[in-house]
């Protein structure tokens, strides 16, 4: 039986020795469902699951080193017993980081970060090896898998960010220790957990605090008033901008449907609908352009991207066009959504907006301010689904609150035909399920 003993802390030696197991691995899983021949297995633990309760099954896929953490699932001389699965993963990571030579891109924020990240991945991919966090594997266990995955010939690594307390950007940002920082906005999502919009200032500019202290270099939207005073003096930083940015200026043109902008005289047309769209796409570009991609490559990288799960997306049925937005919501993006909808120029709109979660105190308040939105700016069609909206008291009778059940019965009996339906909740609210019934 092999051991590595460690008490949270690993010598140098024994990090060694395990990284260099992990070097003669293919990859790092903690799914043996997804597990491929040659993986080093973490037996994490979660809250419906063990991970040491699945070293057979690891072997038996053909896992070259199982690290576990509990004695019992010791069961051949390739186990690796620590005293903290987890945390053996992110100290494998953060050492397998600090021998990475190519620049780091960290990213966080309230909204969007995982369509910033997959432009700027579309945008370097012109002229770079890159990689980047693969689809929203953003938390405490995603970014060191993403980091795992990083190998030696890349350009360049992006790594996604995701928090919904304080100290957890300072502790992704230990871990992933980028050279260039962004935050993409800072909203209202997760006040709960952050304590309120001040809260989430804060929590997010952990990572500002991580590029300050390690002299790296922070990537700054001039359109945004909190980016600036969150940076402060840091001279350290690259700057973009839709008003007189001298570095790197980015035009707005519009959002109808699809976010199209103006970088020098080049007119980029995304497949992204909404104007919230249009600091993640200006932020692409400005990244581009610092490391000198070609324009027109920098436009193929915009233009191909269409977005993915429920981000955001046009379908269309017969005469109907849906805008499914169901991948998740909070109050800033709820809000975001209906304006763009709004300045659509589209007839006999519709919506079907679902609970926003993790609002803690503030959840009655910002459901209510949602509907007064909605009653002021769309007259009729308002569809409002779940507990949390169903609470809010509504001036005209033609805000409608429903259950999910509700919806099926009402699809089945409204016109839909020309319609444009902006469909948009919480990810528990899992609203997508209305696509079924259209
Ligand atoms: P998560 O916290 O789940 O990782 P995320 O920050 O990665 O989310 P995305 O997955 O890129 O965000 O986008 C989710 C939704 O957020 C989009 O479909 C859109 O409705 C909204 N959104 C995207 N960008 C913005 C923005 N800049 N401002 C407001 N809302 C946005
Ligand atoms: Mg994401």
């Amino acid at each position: 039986m092999k051991f590595i003993r460690t008490f949270f802390i690993f010598s140098l030696m024994e990090m060694v020795e395990l990284y260099n197991k992990f070097k003669g691995c293919i990859n790092v899983s903690t799914d043996t469902r997804k597990l491929k021949n040659g993986s080093m297995y973490f037996a994490l633990k979660g809250d419906n699951f063990n991970g040491n309760n699945f070293v057979e099954d690891a072997f038996n896929k053909g896992a070259k080193y199982c690290v576990v953490d509990e004695p019992s699932a010791v069961v051949n001389k390739n186990c690796i017993l620590v005293n903290d699965a987890l945390k053996t993963l992110q100290e494998l990571a953060k050492f397998h980081r600090a021998k990475i030579k190519y620049p780091i891109i960290g990213l966080t924020g309230s909204n969007g970060k995982t369509t910033t990240k997959e432009l700027i991945y579309s945008v370097l991919s012109a002229s770079f090896k890159v990689k980047a966090t693969s689809g929203n594997l953003n938390n405490h266990i995603g970014v060191p898998l993403t980091l795992l995955e990083f190998q030696d010939d890349l350009d360049f690594g992006i790594v996604e960010m995701g928090a919904n307390h304080q100290k957890e950007i300072e502790f992704l940002s230990s871990i992933s220790q980028p050279d260039y920082g962004l935050i993409t906005n800072f909203g209202k999502a997760h006040l709960e957990g952050f304590g309120g919009v001040e809260g989430v200032i804060k929590g997010k500019s952990e990572l500002y605090d991580y590029i300050r202290a390690n002299q790296k270099t922070a990537i700054i939207n001039t359109d945004d008033e909190k980016q600036i005073n969150q940076i402060g003096n840091y001279k350290n930083i690259i700057t973009f901008g839709s008003k007189n940015d001298n570095n790197c200026q980015i035009e707005f043109l519009n959002a109808d449907p699809f976010v199209t902008v103006m970088f020098n005289t080049l007119k980029i047309q995304s497949q992204l609908i909404g104007a919230y769209n249009f600091g993640n796409i200006a932020v692409a570009i400005a990244i581009g352009n610092h490391f000198n991609v070609p324009k027109e490559a920098i436009k193929k990288g915009i233009e191909d991207y269409q977005p993915k799960n429920n981000r955001s997306e046009i379908i269309e049925k017969n005469s109907t066009k849906i805008i499914l937005d169901a991948y998740n919501a909070n109050p800033s993006s709820m809000l975001g959504a209906l304006k763009n909808l709004k300045q659509l120029s589209a007839k006999n709109k519709m919506l079907f907006l679902g609970d926003m979660f993790e609002l803690g105190e503030e959840a009655h308040a910002e459901h209510q301010s949602i509907v007064d939105f909605a009653e002021t700016n769309f007259e009729k069609n308002v569809y409002l689904i779940g507990e949390n909206f169903y609470n809010c008291g509504t001036k005209s009778s033609t805000k409608k609150f429903k259950t999910f059940d509700d919806i099926k019965s009402i699809l089945g009996s409204i016109m839909l035909d020309n319609s444009t339906i902006l469909i948009k909740g919480s990810r528990g609210m899992a609203l997508e399920r209305i696509l079924e019934h259209i």
